[in-house]
Parts: structure tokens; sequence; C-alpha cells
């Protein structure tokens, strides 16, 4: 009876067709402001959110201090914790007031109480499923341009800084928050090297802008859902049973724009560091995107231009193991 009960509520509309989702969103996020308290005072606290800037070559990081997003810059995703626990991203488990708006193939969309983003949705699977982006990709793009110009979806690998690495999803945000939104076109032309190109798609390598990524910019899914398996198998290369380490930044303005930064490690060492050396950081796609997430005032005080190279020096990929990737991509 329970469950019955949780997914009768669980749709704001009565409205199944998949038509006019901005819309849609946006009267479940006002919705959600106006009934929900942990989600309205999620979004007053954003007020009060410090930022500092810090200018490099053509691009600009930018480090918050947002101390609503402790629980989950702190999460224990081990198996243990992550079984322990029960998982808030199943219908069951969610709150009475907490609404959604259905999406394509078994996905919906739900305002996120602890958000980064001015509008800050979190996109799961109805089904219970580990976060894996293999087979999600195409999903993924979907998505992304079903939410339009106006929003950035973005994914975050099990091991890289996903809270819930147990259960599918996705999340998106403002376009134009992360700094590479809009600074993407500078990049480009100073850090990115063209390894394929045809009348539909676009891949370039950027390098030398702190963090190694793969752009890939193409108007036709199938192309670029193929170009991101390429990408996916050389960086599973030793065939391990986990997902290969990446966050996943995704655009649609008429042509689809997929960032893929692979990763190197979960959490840099500054993590686990006690005392004085501690910075309380675990980056993901945001943090990727150029924008730092400090949930501690003492971490956001702490920052300084040289730990922000040193914190993506740990968590990306080197340059050797960069250029072996490209190289790969490069010879078709
Ligand atoms: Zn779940």
């Amino acid at each position: 009876m329970q469950i019955e009960f949780a997914k009768k509520k669980l749709y704001l509309e009565d409205d199944d067709s998949l038509s006019d989702l901005p819309e849609k969103a946006e009267r479940l996020f006002e919705h959600q402001l106006n009934n929900w308290k942990l989600a309205s005072d999620g979004y007053r606290s954003l007020t009060s959110v410090q930022v500092k800037q810090f200018e490099f070559d053509n691009f600009t990081i930018e480090a918050h201090f947002n101390p609503g997003r402790i629980i989950s810059s702190s999460a224990k995703v081990d198996a243990k914790s992550i079984e322990a626990r029960p998982c808030f991203l199943c219908i069951d488990n969610l709150p009475v007031e907490q609404k959604a708006v259905k999406i394509i193939n078994d996905y919906f969309l739900l305002v996120n109480p602890f958000p980064i983003f001015s509008k800050h949705f979190t996109i799961p699977s109805v089904n219970h499923f580990p976060q894996a982006i293999e087979n999600e990709i195409g999903n993924m793009l979907i998505i992304s341009s079903m939410l339009g110009k106006d929003n950035s979806v973005f994914y975050n690998g099990p091991r890289c800084g996903a809270s819930a690495p147990d259960h599918i999803h996705f999340q998106a945000g403002n376009f134009g928050f992360m700094k590479i939104d809009e600074e993407y076109k500078d990049i480009l032309n100073t850090y990115g090297r063209i390894i394929y190109e045809d009348d539909e798609q676009v891949t370039t390598a950027i390098t030398g802008c702190l963090r190694n990524f793969i752009s890939i910019e193409s108007n036709n899914i199938s192309k670029i859902t193929a170009e991101f398996k390429r990408i996916y198998n050389v960086l599973n290369k030793d065939q391990s049973n986990f997902e290969p380490m990446m966050n996943i930044i995704s655009s649609y303005n008429d042509n689809w724009r997929l960032l893929v930064f692979p990763r190197s490690r979960h959490r840099p060492s500054y993590f686990f560091e006690e005392g004085e050396n501690k910075l309380l950081i675990s980056p993901a796609a945001v943090d990727l995107g150029g924008v730092f997430i400090f949930p501690r005032e003492e971490d956001f005080n702490k920052i300084t231009k040289e730990l922000i190279i040193d914190i993506f020096r740990q968590v990306t990929l080197s340059d050797d193991e960069f250029k072996y990737l490209s190289d790969k991509l490069n010879n078709r």
C-alpha cells in the first residue's frame, strides 16, 4: 500500500506528455519552493554563499563556500556504508513533500534540496541500479536536449563524486553557473587540439588548462554516443570491473556539447589529512566545470591558486595518460 501511495503522489502534474520539459521543471521548482521547507531553506541559504575568483590564462576558477553541501562532500560512498543506508533516490524513500516531473525512459526530475545552482535538479531512474554510464549516455544526451539550452546536465561516476553510487542518476543546473559553460570557446581556442572532424562532429582534446578533457560536439546523437564509447573503451583498457573514472557535462543548443573529464583519483590527498592541512573537497563535475565547492569555511579561507592547480593535478589524468587517450582517438 505504501508503495502505491508514494507512486500516485510522486508526479506534480497528470500530463504524461514529454513536451515542454523546461516549463514543467520550472513549475516543479516553484511548487517545491512554496511547499517544501527543506527546499525553500536550501535555496534561501544560497544567498549567503561566499565566492572567490581565481584568474588563469583565458579561464577562471571560482571557489564557493556553501555549508549546505556538507552531507554530499563528506558522504561515505564505500560499499558497506551504502548498504547500511536507505537509498535516498528510490521513490519509496522520497520525502512526502517531494514531487517530480516525468522524463523519458524511466527517468524523473526532482528539485535538489541541497543546491549548488540557483536551480538544481536531480534526475534519477525509477529503477534502483548502480551508477554506470556506459549504457546510459544516450539517455543523458536526450535529457540534455529536452532540458534545452538553459540547463547543463552532468554525471558523476560512482567513484568520482556521486553520493548515490548505487542508484543511476544525473543532475542538472542552470547553464552559465559553471565557468566552463561560457568560457568554453576561449578554452577551446587557447588549449584545444582537434583530433577528429567530419561534417557532423568535432572531437577536441583540451590540455593545459589544469584538467585535461575531451569535448565532442555534434548534432547527431548516434555519432556522439559512438564517440563517447570510444573514449570509454580506451579508458577501460584494463577491462576492470569498475567503470573508468570520469565526470561528464552535457549542454545542448542546436548541437550537443559533451565534455568528458577522465579522472585518476576520487579525492585529493588533502581530503584525508588531519588538522591544518585538511581540505574537505570532493571534486565532481561542478568542480571540474570550474566551481570548487567548499562546505567548510576554514577550507574556503585556505584555498589558493597553487592548491587549485595541485587538486586538479591529483584527480585528473596526467599529460602522458591523456596523450595516450587522445592518440588512440586520433588513430581511426
Ligand atoms: Zn535507489
